[in-house]
């Protein structure tokens, strides 16, 4: 029987656990060896480093650019015709 939840707890914003129970905030986070980047494929960029047990642990850190807003138009003030805007 497994002692300890496995339920996550919830850790403050920035905060990475890892498996082996250590929190790495993120400061903290940004002294552990870099294992390597790469793009995650919709604009935003992963970064895996190594937690202190030897783990592999990624986060997002760049967020995916928001979604592409729909084309805007710009009426010209003289005419009134609507343009999209450039
Ligand atoms: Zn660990």
């Amino acid at each position: 029987m497994p002692t300890l939840s496995q339920k996550p707890r919830p850790l403050p914003a920035g905060f990475v656990a890892c498996s082996c129970g250590v929190a790495h905030s993120p400061s903290a986070w940004s002294r552990l060896p870099l294992v390597a980047r790469m793009a995650d494929g919709v604009g935003g960029e992963l970064e895996f480093r190594s937690c202190v047990c030897g783990w592999a642990l990624v986060v997002q850190v760049a967020p995916p650019p928001p979604a592409a807003p729909a084309a805007r138009l710009a009426v010209c003030t003289a005419c009134g015709e609507a343009r999209v805007a450039a």
